[in-house]
């Protein structure tokens, strides 16, 4: 887990998006059992607000906000029941786990504002490690997972050398990611020479618009008009020096979880294309950056979308991307 994992604490009434509104939350069975047995007012309220859809139950907006929500930014559960009645959806957002069976990686979402903080204000340190109870039996490829959690290490590094320009450190990701995809393939590792890599990068590369960015996301499925209104009006300004933070949690996000599907490239793209998406849509970098989360990350369709364009759409292929990126290093 990111050394900031512990320090986390819900801003609750003085946050100033929270996730209780804008999202339907899905209500794991304990809860909703448990919810709909609850006597009086609250237990009306709740058998009101509850909705079974395809196999999972769902907590119904009122006016595009959760109807536990109180005036003063609280949740009637918590505040009549306590923190441990909460739903586990409720209870563990924004922490993020993923299992790989004999050990698990921990985060925190970037689409909470508080953890938006602390993830692009954080400066690089050491994940923390700590051993695991009664762990199980490994779900993956020994051979892959050892490729990846190496190959991350050093894709961290690349982001994290300050004497390089932005555009640079991802065109340099963008360069690593795919010949780590090689690698991941069966091809035989090689060495990466980072001044080497930047000299093909600059061939390779091909002017090309970033408006391509927020058209594209427009077309994907959009949760607030503030998104919309920003993609429509972008006001892009120079890298912002928390770009480097920003790609290295989409990098210690999803780099490990290419060996289920063995496909690194896209998720480096997805990396790649969200921090030029940002850059191009500027305003508060937090706010931007929190916002993306939200409407892209929290969304499955549109990340499995983002993923599909990283490879098909016109305007994102490798050499108008390192075109993009070192025009603007
Ligand atoms: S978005 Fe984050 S800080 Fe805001 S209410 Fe939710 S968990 Fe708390």
């Amino acid at each position: 887990m990111p050394e900031y994992f512990h320090r986390f604490q819900c801003l609750a009434g003085a946050c100033p998006d929270s996730c209780c509104q804008g999202w339907e939350v899905q209500v794991d069975a304990d809860s909703a059992a448990r919810y709909r047995a609850l006597p009086g007012a609250l237990g009306d309220c709740l058998r009101a607000a509850l909705r079974d859809a395809d196999g999972e139950t769902l907590m119904t907006l009122a006016e595009g906000r959760c109807p536990m929500w109180r005036r003063d930014g609280l949740c009637r559960i918590q505040a009549e029941l306590g923190e441990g009645v909460l739903c586990r959806t409720c209870r563990e957002f924004p922490r993020l786990t993923h299992d790989y069976g004999d050990f698990m990686e921990q985060g925190l979402e970037l689409s909470c504002p508080e953890a938006a903080r602390l993830i692009l204000t954080t400066a690089p340190a050491p994940l923390l490690v700590e051993d695991r109870p009664e762990p199980g039996e490994a779900l993956y490829d020994r051979e892959a997972m050892a490729l990846l959690k190496a190959s991350r290490e050093q894709a961290l590094a690349l982001l994290s050398e300050e004497r390089r320009p932005m555009g640079q450190r991802l065109a340099l990701l963008l360069l690593f990611g795919c010949q780590t995809q090689t690698a991941l393939d069966g091809g035989e590792p090689a060495p990466f020479s980072p001044e080497d890599a930047l000299e093909t990068a600059k061939a390779l590369a091909k002017p090309c618009s970033s408006q391509a960015l927020p058209d594209f996301f427009l077309g994907l499925e959009l949760l607030t008009p503030e998104w919309a209104r920003r993609l429509r009006s972008p006001d892009p300004g120079p890298w912002d020096g928390r770009t480097a933070a920003l790609a290295r949690y989409f990098v210690q996000r999803y780099w490990l979880q290419a060996v289920s599907d063995y496909d690194l490239y896209s998720r480096v793209k997805f990396t790649v294309l969200a921090c030029l998406l940002i850059r191009e849509v500027g305003g508060d970098f937090l706010r931007t950056a929190q916002l993306f989360s939200k409407e892209i990350e929290n969304d499955v369709d549109n990340v499995d979308a983002l993923l599909d364009a990283a490879y098909t759409h016109p305007a994102f292929t490798d050499d108008k991307l390192l075109g993009m990126l070192l025009e603007t290093s």
